[in-house]
């Protein structure tokens, strides 16, 4: 049985109603800015309990278009050292300087320890990524800190769509959040990205960003250095009709956890990464730490060989500091050789996870992976 690194699922009824709506779009003329990305906003706010959602042209503008509403000036933003490229060239993009900070190998994210540690009087916000689609239940810890030391908690919540940590959705803990709807995501718009807020001068603000910084989308004038940061009406019936599945993604992707979780209980070499209590993860990733001394290269091309299963991507395979680009990034203070992430990064994989995927399907991966990560085991 052939299980792939990772699926886009749109049903019939789905490409149906989404070529509806795209023909609405051809028909009017309406191509950008209209009817559907508005609805898509709406439905997007709503389902995430926000009063204001602006839709972009990725989940990167969504991340760039927040920093820039903040006028960091070259005022730092603390980013975790496991976290994808975007998540710090955003920042350096919107004028400010990234520094990383270690995170907790429970959850993947920022720590209410390094948060404290690396709050210097330079940091205008702390960025927390929900990796793999996991809040941390630090969270609150995390905005309080960031209140008192009047530093602004910015979510990255690429990942964590329908997330929620006691009862709360991803985009609601942090003065706004920027989403993904990259093909790979919870909910897909081919490309796009969301921002979500509570805070209706930045809500402006981005709605200006995003159309070249014109106070108008009919005229007006540019009144910040904004960019082409639009969602185009076509992507926007794709993002719309998905985020009509989120609730059942999440279900299947829950569904299959419970049964990895199950199988690999107790398994030897491989550990895979609780969900804490009060979490509810979304699953986009389902990460595991391989023990110490498994070769990882050697575990994933052995499920493919003897498996014909494909881990789906890491998050991350390495820290952000180890990217060439990135190589004389600052760290935060007290973030050390960021031994966490390190760690973290070295020893993790990722189980595939789909939002169709059968039960006979994760029975497959669950067991290949027993198999192999025991043989991984024998051989150190
Ligand atoms: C995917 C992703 C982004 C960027 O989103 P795009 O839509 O691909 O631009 C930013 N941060 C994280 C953590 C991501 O996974």
């Amino acid at each position: 049985m052939h299980v792939p690194a990772a699926r886009v699922v749109f049903s019939d009824d789905d490409r149906a109603r989404i070529l509806e709506l795209v023909d609405e779009s051809l028909r009017s003329g309406s191509l950008t800015l209209g009817p559907h990305g508005e609805a898509f906003e709406s439905a997007f706010a709503e389902r995430h309990q926000v009063p204001y959602a602006v839709a972009v042209s990725s989940g990167t503008s969504a991340l760039e278009i927040m920093f820039r509403a903040l006028n960091l000036g070259g005022r730092e933003v603390i980013v975790p050292a496991n976290t994808f490229f975007a998540s710090a060239a955003a920042v350096i993009h919107a004028g400010g300087r990234p520094r990383l900070a270690d995170v907790s190998a429970a959850t993947l994210a920022l720590s209410a320890e390094s948060v404290e540690a690396a709050l210097t009087p330079q940091v205008a916000a702390v960025l927390l990524v929900h990796i793999g689609g996991l809040v941390t239940p630090e969270v609150d810890a995390i905005r309080r800190l960031c209140d008192e030391r009047g530093v602004l908690l910015i979510e990255d919540a690429a990942h964590a769509h329908g997330a929620t940590f006691d009862g709360r959705p991803a985009g609601t803990f942090g003065h706004a959040a920027a989403f993904s709807f990259y093909p790979t995501k919870v909910v897909a718009s081919a490309e796009g990205g969301m921002i979500v807020t509570s805070d209706q001068a930045l809500y402006d603000d981005a709605r200006i960003y995003r159309d070249q910084g014109k106070d108008g989308f009919l005229g007006g004038s540019h009144v910040r250095l904004g960019y082409a940061w639009r969602m185009s009406e076509v992507h926007a019936a794709v993002g719309l009709v998905h985020l009509g599945r989120l609730d059942e993604f999440i279900a299947t992707r829950r569904r299959v956890a419970a049964r990895y979780r199950e199988a690999l209980a107790g398994a030897a070499g491989i550990t895979p990464l609780p969900e804490p209590p009060g979490v509810v993860s979304n699953i986009y990733k389902f990460p595991a730490l391989l023990d110490p001394g498994v070769d990882r290269t050697g575990f994933k091309s052995r499920l493919r060989a003897e498996h014909d299963l494909v881990c789906s991507g890491e998050v991350y395979a390495r820290p952000l500091h180890h990217e060439p680009i990135f190589s004389q990034i600052d760290t935060a203070p007290g973030a050390g050789a960021l031994r966490v992430a390190e760690d973290v990064c070295a020893r993790q994989v990722c189980l595939p996870v789909h939002s169709d995927m059968t039960d006979e399907e994760a029975d497959h991966v669950a067991g290949s992976v027993l198999e192999v990560a025991a043989g991984a085991v024998a051989a150190t």
